[in-house]
């Protein structure tokens, strides 16, 4: 024989129960079946809703029942032909009128004993497996309901009683001897007491009905279908990564479901063990998915973690002070409080110093536990010898489990840093003797990012996923969406880095999408975004609280160089091509790299000097090393030598200017590249990357700019003045020929000092011959004395820039 268990949402509404039926049908042709079915989903949830209403004096429990009743009716005319619907609908009227009986009493009196909780709740069951032993006779002929409270004895314990197994068992076996049917159809969830009172086993109890009755008959197998391809590694609506277990023991299934993995209840293997009948979980909406087998040999893989599962809504009391040392019976007390309460402990730490104890317990128990707890140490509370019990609630359990945890060192060091590095804060730890589990305490609103750092750290083979949170989609950003979106497969094939964009923003508009905004339709989602709001778009990357959030800057825009606090204190990395932040007051760049430490958010900004080209990354490098910096010589700007390079007799200089702009070598306001600030900011930055304090007054600026342009305000009437102060920028031209030299806007710091303008560069230097939009650096430093290092390359353009912004981001991959 094999025991079979549907739960709520196989059996949610005809179209679902026949999918069950069919499953049993087939099954029955070669196996005589014991199936049990839970209440149809969320009935379960509406009784114990309408109990609490009825007795709240809330007449709404009848809007309730009647959507019980219907939800019912609705399955039977679509299952049953109508011919043979009268008896079961009789059979279901009556039910229906006894628990109306039932709830209208409840509301008389404004009570609800448990006892009528566990009468009321047991509706669901008893409810669905008639109409589905009904349905299930038109298929298989050979097939009967028996209801599971003449057979499952409990104790008096409503809402989750105890079973009397040495009684249940005989009950069992003499019924299954004494009838011969294919199929059997038992409610799950219900039993019934010694004096016949109607019990539950539990929320989630119905498996556990099917683990005892499956026990009883000591069946081949005792299969749960339900509506996921398993047990998965770790919950699959949180942790979308998840992936079914083949096989796992019965102690790892064990802890997994203790610590929530709801898809099997705690209880359910436990009457199973001992004869070790294997436990199968399968899909009803995907039954040749292989499923999870659990039971004593499960085969082994070489990852030592089986799933990572989690409890939420748990609080933390922690019991402490001086009269717990040395003191025995001090924990004894705590418990037996606890248990006269009925406060189910989840979790348990205590320090070596016996100094505290603390216990993770529901929410929902945290009153009760605290005030009780209070009371029995009352005496030593008001000696001074222990302190009043402290609570801390809305807290998460996240527990790694596997068997084969103890023969592998180092686990826990992965997972605490691991959840260190995305700044989730643990606030307890315990480790099972056992070593089959180790779960720690987190804030509740981090529990999404914990599972899902945690699940790619010891599951996904490595694969790092980084969520961009993007502003600024012009030039550079374009470029940087494009080449992401070229690159994405590669990056997660070959260096098994998942890039995502989950946020893009410029001035007008903003859209966010968790699952990852599709590249190849970017614009139209922008474009169907909401209005941008600098401030909303701040609180959301924080809310999403995503693993590996990266900020990226892709604008030149002062106000967001000023939120980049923001992001780094909450531990999301900033990378950014604007270089307003690093050029600012020393302070406020010091304060960005001290948070950037403090809270482990890298702070990159690889194209605030030379575009793409390696140089601040180099520099890290070198110092790293231990090597030192002592001079700097360098063309930085790639408009600047553009516009040298170009400007000629033939080309005048306003021309090649606006020409520089048009091809996107240029700062939005050209002037910010012509008055050398942009320059002045780069050198700035190398220098202060260098180790160096300085600020921007100190960098003397040679301006070559005349007055006039330099006090115009806007674009047009900057390009003006450089056509009426042409001849000053000719004098310069003629000045390079007859020195035989080409003209270069050169930045250098030499023993502490700083300074930016134009230079007529001789043949032999290394600069005459900088082409185009090119860069050059040369690090004189400890190490290279004589010779410089020298950097040199493309230094401006929107391809480059954007390789640059991306090779950060490959980066923080990387780490
Ligand atoms: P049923 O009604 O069939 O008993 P449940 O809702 O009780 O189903 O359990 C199945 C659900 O358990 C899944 O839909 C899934 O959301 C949840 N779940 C949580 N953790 C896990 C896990 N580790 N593996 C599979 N499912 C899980
Ligand atoms: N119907 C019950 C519940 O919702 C039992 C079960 O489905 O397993 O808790
Ligand atoms: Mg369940």
């Amino acid at each position: 024989m094999i025991a079979l268990k549907f739960g709520g949402t196989s059996v949610a509404n005809a179209e679902n129960i026949n999918k069950t039926i069919n499953i049993v049908a087939e099954k029955s042709k070669s196996k005589k079946l014991a199936v049990v079915v839970s209440a149809f989903s969320g009935v379960t949830d509406l009784l114990i809703l309408a109990g609490k209403s009825a007795s709240a004096k809330d007449k709404n429990y009848k809007n309730i029942v009647a959507e019980i009743e219907k939800k019912h009716k609705e399955a039977i005319d679509e299952l049953i032909p109508l011919s043979e619907q009268s008896e079961i609908i009789d059979v279901i009227n009556s039910n229906i009128n006894h628990l109306k009986t039932l709830l209208d009493g409840c509301y008389l009196l404004g009570e609800l004993s448990n006892r009528t909780a566990d009468i009321v709740a047991g509706f669901g069951e008893l409810l669905s497996s008639q109409i589905i032993a009904t349905a299930l006779k038109q298929k298989v002929s050979n097939s009967s309901f028996k209801d599971s409270r003449e057979l499952i004895k409990t104790d008096n314990n409503f809402g989750k009683a105890s079973v009397n197994f040495t009684e249940t068992n005989t009950l069992i076996n003499n019924y299954f001897k004494n009838n011969n049917q294919q199929v059997t159809i038992f409610p799950g969830f219900i039993a019934s007491s010694a004096d016949g009172n109607t019990t539950t086993l539990g929320r989630g109890g119905s498996d556990y009905t099917a683990a005892i009755i499956a026990a009883a008959i000591n069946a081949e197998v005792l299969e749960i279908w339900t509506d996921v391809n398993g047990m998965f590694t770790a919950n699959p609506k949180i942790v979308k990564q998840a992936q079914p277990i083949e096989t796992i023991s019965y102690q790892e299934a064990m802890e997994l479901s203790h610590f929530g993995a709801k898809v099997l209840y705690p209880p359910t293997i436990q009457p199973v063990l001992k004869d070790n009948i294997p436990i199968l979980i399968k899909n009803t909406f995907e039954p040749e998915a292989n499923g999870t087998l659990i039971s004593n040999n499960p085969s082994s893989n070489n990852n030592p973690i089986k799933g990572i599962s989690h409890i939420d809504k748990i609080a933390l009391l922690t019991l402490e002070g001086s009269g717990m040392v040395g003191v025995s019976g001090s924990s004894k007390r705590l418990f037996e409080v606890l248990s006269i309460e009925n406060i189910n402990v989840i979790f348990i730490t205590q320090a070596s110093s016996e100094h505290s104890i603390c216990i993770g317990i529901l929410n929902s128990d945290a009153e009760n536990a605290e005030k009780a707890i209070n009371k029995a140490f009352e005496l030593e509370i008001a000696q001074g010898k222990i302190d009043k019990c402290i609570v801390e609630k809305d807290l998460c359990i996240v527990a790694l489990v596997g068997e084969s945890m103890k023969n592998h060192q180092g686990i826990s060091g992965k997972m605490f840093s691991t959840l260190g590095k995305n700044n989730v804060n643990i606030r307890a730890i315990a480790q099972g003797a056992s070593e089959r589990n180790i779960s720690v305490v987190i804030n509740e609103k981090d529990v999404k990012k914990a599972l899902n750092t945690l699940h790619e750290r010891f599951f996904e083979d490595n694969t790092k996923q980084l969520n961009l949170f993007v502003m600024g989609v012009g030039n550079v950003g374009e470029k940087f969406i494009d080449q992401i979106n070229q690159q994405k497969k590669f990056l997660k094939e070959n260096r098994r880095i998942n890039v995502r964009v989950i946020a893009l923003a410029n001035s007008r508009k903003m859209v966010f999408d968790e699952d990852a905004i599709n590249l190849k339709d970017w614009k139209t989602a922008l474009d169907n975004g909401e209005t941008a709001n600098v401030e909303s778009f701040i609180s959301r990357v924080k809310e999403l609280n995503l693993r590996n959030s990266i900020f990226v800057d892709i604008t030149a825009n002062y106000d967001v160089a000023g939120i980049y606090d923001q992001f780094l204190s909450k531990n999301i990395a900033v990378v950014t091509c604007n270089k307003i932040a690093c050029s600012s007051e020393f302070n406020n760049y010091k304060n960005l790299k001290d948070l950037s430490r403090k809270y482990n958010a890298p702070f990159l900004f690889e194209t605030n000097v030379g575009a793409g080209l390696p140089i601040i990354d180099t520099l890290k490098l070198l110092i790293a090393s231990g090597d030192k910096v002592n001079r700097i010589n360098a063309v930085l700007s790639g408009s600047l030598n553009f516009i040298f390079n170009n400007f000629s007799e033939s080309y005048s200089f306003h021309d090649v200017v606006k020409e520089a702009g048009v091809q996107g070598f240029t700062e939005p306001d050209p002037k910010i590249d012509l008055s050398g600030v942009d320059v002045a900011r780069k050198i700035l930055i190398l220098i202060r990357e260098s180790g160096y304090q300085m600020d921007m007054e100190e960098i003397e600026n040679n301006c070559f700019l005349p007055d006039e342009c330099m006090k115009t305000t806007n674009n047009d009437d900057f390009f003006a003045s450089l056509i009426n102060h042409e001849a000053h920028f000719n004098k310069l031209l003629i000045e390079a020929k007859e020195k035989d030299s080409r003209i270069k806007f050169v930045a250098s710091f030499n023993n502490g000092k700083a300074a930016v303008g134009l230079q007529f560069i001789p043949k032999e230097s290394p600069f005459y011959n900088l082409e185009g939009k090119d860069n050059i650096v040369e690090f004189y430093t400890d190490r290279y004395v004589d010779q410089p290092l020298i950097i040199k390359g493309a230094g401006a353009g929107a391809a480059v820039t954007a390789s640059g912004i991306f090779a950060d981001i490959v980066r923080i991959g990387n780490v």
